[in-house]
């Protein structure tokens, strides 16, 4: 006798038994979408999370609940207490702002659900014409790939594991690190710790890293550069790569890209750019200028998710050899390999170029920005924030109370409060306060830093809704609260 499968009932499958009230639902969500967008911004910037916002004891839900719920759940423990980097007056650490067409495009890739491990799709060649906008925009060579991926993070562990392919001739792949020991890497002291943990990662541990001094103006002394790659070759180890800083992380200094070049290529150097925030620096007229000789490195890391506004997350790798790129990751599993014709088309696949398989659309929101905005307004946005970061600085020099502690290269600002008879760990104490009492009163949110040994107001402005009476605002109030603190016990003199 044949059995046949029982039929299943509507309420059963995962999609929506009613697709006209589940569209209601959808459209009410998108509408809480976009007025959080709104109405987050007149809100406080931070506020302390109340214990509903924190509590992760939710039974595991065994039973679904209608759509409604869980917009009005988020509504009342997420979106009140959210980080705040959509907020005209968040400039902590360095966060993108968002945008309410971002909303449109991660909703339109959640529709499409793309796998852009590879195969032949439409959306894979949406990424194909993003990496090569990014490739002309920063002039790398024919030839060049790229490689949208979750972070500059992952994109510099990516960048560095094709020059280690480079330095081995490919035998790191099989044999590991043992193939060619004493590898080294060197980056400025200004660095972000990205680098530290690509080599970590890769094996080769943190001791590979050569941390060089920087000037006074926080770019690399590459004097000092030039002299421990010729010590370290003197000492029998292999120079691999150099990471330079387009906007390092405490000041936003630009390294002397094309002095960086000249000595990568004199030793046989890999030049890395870690270009996070300061490298989409080429979309705006006045700034690219000072970017000259990034076309010649041999990688670039970036991040859209920062000042370009894209939601989270979206970085990219470029790397100016593009077949040394995909040497580094293919492979030549059965399973995954390519046809002409078919599904399985459309060869190189990303997966080719990095280490995820399964990958989320992010270039949707990159592309949607990009056509959205157009390079002009997006660069006009990003050079707005270092007129602002300026203003700033020129400001905090005029404060009586006020010093400035880095010059502003670029869009950050460091500075502290000072007063007469305090010094040491009371400023420090003080400033700390200073940075937490903005946080906590909704006031303004920069963070802190340590500059040349000592605690540092740091306002990194990677925000197109910052408008000058907001920065205005943080400056009367650091100041107010700098007056009140000062009485405060626990700072002491
Ligand atoms: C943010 C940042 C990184 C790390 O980028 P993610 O996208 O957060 O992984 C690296 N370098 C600099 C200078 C950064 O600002």
């Amino acid at each position: 006798m044949k059995t046949s499968p029982p039929d299943i009932d509507a309420a059963s499958l995962l999609d929506p038994a009613d697709w006209e009230s589940f569209r209601d639902e959808a459209h009410a969500a998108l509408d809480v979408a976009l007025e959080h967008i709104r109405e987050r911004q007149a809100q406080g910037v931070w506020q302390e999370l109340p214990d509903r916002a924190r509590q992760v004891d939710a039974p595991l839900p065994e039973e679904g609940e209608p759509l409604p719920n869980l917009v009005g759940e988020l509504q009342d423990r997420v979106l009140p207490y959210t980080l705040g980097n959509i907020h005209p007056r968040f400039w902590g650490w360095v966060n993108g702002t968002g945008t309410p067409s971002g909303v449109i495009a991660q909703m339109m890739a959640g529709a499409i659900n793309a796998n852009m491990g590879g195969r032949d799709h439409a959306p894979i060649y949406l990424e194909r014409q993003v990496i090569r906008w990014m490739q002309d925009l920063f002039g790398m060579p024919a030839g060049a790939s790229g490689m949208i991926c979750s972070g500059t993070s992952t994109a510099t562990l990516l960048g560095l594991a094709v020059a280690r392919q480079r330095a081995t001739g490919g035998e790191a792949r099989t044999g590991g690190n043992a193939v060619r020991p004493g590898l080294r890497v060197y980056a400025s002291a200004q660095a972000h710790v990205s680098v530290d943990k690509a080599l970590e990662l890769m094996g080769l541990g943190s001791e590979a890293l050569c941390s060089v001094p920087v000037q006074p103006d926080f770019r690399m002394d590459t004097v000092e550069l030039a002299r421990h790659i010729e010590a370290d070759i003197a000492a029998g180890l292999t120079p691999l790569a150099v990471v330079s800083s387009v906007g390092s992380v405490n000041s936003g200094a630009i390294d002397d890209l094309p002095v960086i070049n000249r000595l990568a290529r004199e030793h046989g150097l890999w030049h890395h750019v870690d270009g996070a925030f300061g490298g989409l620096c080429v979309l705006s007229d006045v700034l690219k200028p000072r970017l000259a000789g990034i076309e010649a490195a041999d990688s670039i890391a970036f991040d859209f998710h920062k000042w370009m506004h894209v939601g989270y997350s979206a970085g990219c790798l470029l790397v100016a050899d593009g077949e040394l790129h995909r040497q580094t990751f293919q492979t030549s599993h059965a399973y995954l390999q390519g046809e002409r014709q078919g599904i399985a088309g459309g060869s190189p696949w990303p997966n080719d170029f990095g280490i995820e398989l399964s990958r989320g659309f992010a270039a949707l929101g990159v592309w949607f920005q990009l056509k959205e905005m157009g390079t002009r307004r997006l660069g006009q946005a990003i050079y707005r924030n270092c007129v602002q970061a300026s203003r700033l600085g020129e400001c905090v020099e005029a404060s009586e109370h006020l010093e400035l502690l880095a010059p502003v290269s670029l869009n950050i600002v460091c500075f502290r409060y000072r007063i007469p008879g305090l010094d040491g760990p009371a400023l420090d104490r003080l400033n700390r306060r200073i940075v937490v009492e903005l946080q906590c009163r909704g006031i303004a949110a920069p963070s802190f830093t340590v500059i040349n040994g000592v605690v540092a107001i740091r306002v990194a402005i990677t925000n197109h809704r910052t408008r000058w009476r907001d920065l205005q605002a943080l400056l009367d109030a650091a100041e107010a609260l700098g007056r009140e603190l000062l009485g405060s016990p626990d700072i002491g003199p």
